[in-house]
């Protein structure tokens, strides 16, 4: 049977954007984070997102109403004993998360899926915490979640082919178009895309050509919505840079190298857009 019930963990940027996807999608949320304001600023986020889409004529009111009604906050772990999956979006911290899995297994049936969206941690160790590890899959979904179509799916050793199925058809049933990986650092589109992005910064270490142009070029020649060096600084050089750390230490490979320039820009608090300054100037 479908699923109707899933538990969400994290009200945060990934976490309330994956509630109001699937409560859109007529599925009843449970939406977990460790405070009551953390809660309340998921919920509202959640709802300042669906008025913009009324606005847009998008959705009518009463889709709103009807989304907001099937999302409950909460700081109750026990909420979730009646849910058939559960989607770990919490902060970006192994030891957390492996607490975290626990956690909802103590809770959950053992017919319950545990996906985690993870961006970076293996799938396979994450998997070995919990109870039936054969139910454990990574449903990595991309920022922001209601615009972006894709969901990366990814088979930790454990995972069996019935997970991975019925993580298929969940993901095909909230809109999304799923896409399968083996557990490997960055899985399919980071793997690709954040290499490219540290090879720009290379390039513009060796004087190879300015900022402005090596972004011409990606978008001009390559038909990127935008540049590499854009793109960094949208998604933090600190987080680039955390992210190439992983890849490097995962494959031991020196292809991986963060770019030094990249580092140093870390060093200096040259963040991108966050902190007003990255490889453009922000007001
Ligand atoms: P965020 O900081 O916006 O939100 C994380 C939320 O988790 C916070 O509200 C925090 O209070 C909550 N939290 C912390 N401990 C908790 C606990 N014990 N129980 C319940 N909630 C807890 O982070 P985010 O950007 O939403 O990232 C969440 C996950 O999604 C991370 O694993 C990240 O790697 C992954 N991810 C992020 C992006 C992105 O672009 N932001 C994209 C794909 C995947």
């Amino acid at each position: 049977m479908a699923i109707q019930n899933i538990g969400v963990i994290g009200a945060g940027t990934m976490g309330n954007g994956i509630a109001q996807v699937c409560a859109l999608a007529g599925i009843n949320v449970v939406m977990v984070d460790i405070s009551t304001e953390a809660v309340e600023r998921g919920v509202k986020t959640v709802a300042g997102s669906l008025d913009r889409m009324v606005k847009k004529e998008k959705i009518s009111a009463a889709d709103k109403d009807a989304a907001l009604a099937r999302i409950r906050g909460t700081t109750a772990y026990a909420d979730l004993a009646a849910t058939e999956l559960v989607i770990e979006a919490a902060t970006e911290n192994e030891g957390l998360k492996l607490r975290i899995l626990k956690e909802i297994d103590s809770i959950v049936p053992a017919t319950t899926l545990i996906a985690t969206n993870t961006s970076s941690i293996s799938i396979t160790k994450l998997a070995a915490t919990v109870s039936s590890p054969e139910r454990f899959i990574g449903m990595h979904f991309f920022n922001p979640v209601p615009m972006m179509a894709l969901v990366e799916l990814i088979r930790g050793l454990q995972t069996s082919d019935a997970t991975l199925a019925a993580a298929q058809a969940f993901a095909t049933a909230i809109g999304k178009t799923p896409i399968t990986a083996k557990n490997s650092p960055g899985f399919v589109v980071n793997r690709i895309l954040c290499p490219m992005i540290n090879e720009a910064i290379f390039a513009l270490q060796e004087g190879l050509a300015t900022a402005e142009d090596i972004d011409a070029g990606m978008k001009l020649g390559c038909n990127q919505p935008i540049g590499p060096l854009a793109l960094a600084d949208l998604i933090g050089l600190d987080t680039m840079l955390a992210v190439m750390e992983v890849f490097y230490d995962g494959f031991n490979d020196p292809k991986y190298r963060p770019a030094p320039l990249l580092k140093e820009m870390v060093d200096a608090g040259y963040l991108g857009r966050k902190s007003g300054q990255g490889f453009y100037k922000y007001d």
